[in-house]
């Protein structure tokens, strides 16, 4: 071999040579690049798939609404107490205890009629009836009842003026205390035309429909008088 022709050899193998390590270098970097670019398009897309599921712990929304539901839970038994309670109410508004006890409503129909004509009649007279009291619960007769024996000093002495609860007529409606004294001293005289009379010689401000209207009243009584007991 000559000195040209190796050196042609060599410079073609160089040639080659440096062309193959530049190709598989290229090839190598091509592939290194797409790894890359794909690691790289991969990275964004775990990191905002990671990045919300980690924001999203709303572990803290988790933590509330575990709370919230558990007091919802525990009262889900009191749901009986109202039940109850509405139960309770229409029992305590039964109509006669509604009633204030200066309202003719709680009187009984008989007494109330007659009390009306009364008062009218009275009107025209110049006269106005007021009503002191009339239907009592039996829980304030027995409170006055209390306040009377205190005040009288025996039960006895008590109740010739505030019965029991059990013989009071005012707790049944049918006994009305009235004011002032010019319309006591009215409906003693003219009541027994409306049926309604004054019992009792100690009250004068108490009446009762004693008699039919437009007949005499029954003699008076000098006291109330607690029949047992
Ligand atoms: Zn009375």
């Amino acid at each position: 071999m000559s000195v040209k022709v190796r050196t042609r050899l060599l410079s073609v193998i160089g040639v080659v040579g440096v062309g193959l390590v530049a190709g598989s270098l290229l090839l190598w970097h091509a592939q290194l690049g797409e790894m890359l670019g794909l690691a790289a398009d991969k990275e964004p897309v775990v990191s905002s798939v990671s990045a919300p599921a980690l924001a999203q712990p709303p572990a803290t929304t988790k933590a509330t609404t575990t709370p919230t539901r558990t007091p919802r839970r525990t009262p889900s038994t009191p749901p009986t107490t109202p039940k109850t309670t509405p139960t309770k109410s229409p029992k305590t508004t039964t109509t006669p205890k509604a009633t204030s006890e200066e309202s003719i409503d709680g009187l009984s129909s008989k007494l109330r009629t007659r009390l009306k004509k009364a008062m009218t009649g009275a009107r025209a007279d110049g006269v106005t009836i007021k009503i002191t009291s009339a239907r009592r619960s039996s829980a304030k007769q027995q409170r006055l009842l209390n306040e009377a024996i205190k005040k009288y000093g025996s039960y006895k002495l008590a109740t010739r003026w505030v019965l029991p609860p059990k013989y009071s007529a005012h707790v049944l409606g049918k006994a009305v205390d009235i004011g002032p004294t010019a319309a006591m001293t009215w409906l003693n005289k003219n009541g027994w035309k409306y049926g309604v009379c004054r019992r009792y010689d100690n009250e004068p401000w108490h009446f009762e429909a004693l008699t039919a209207p437009g007949t005499k009243c029954p003699p008076r009584e000098p006291h109330a008088v607690a029949k047992a007991d």
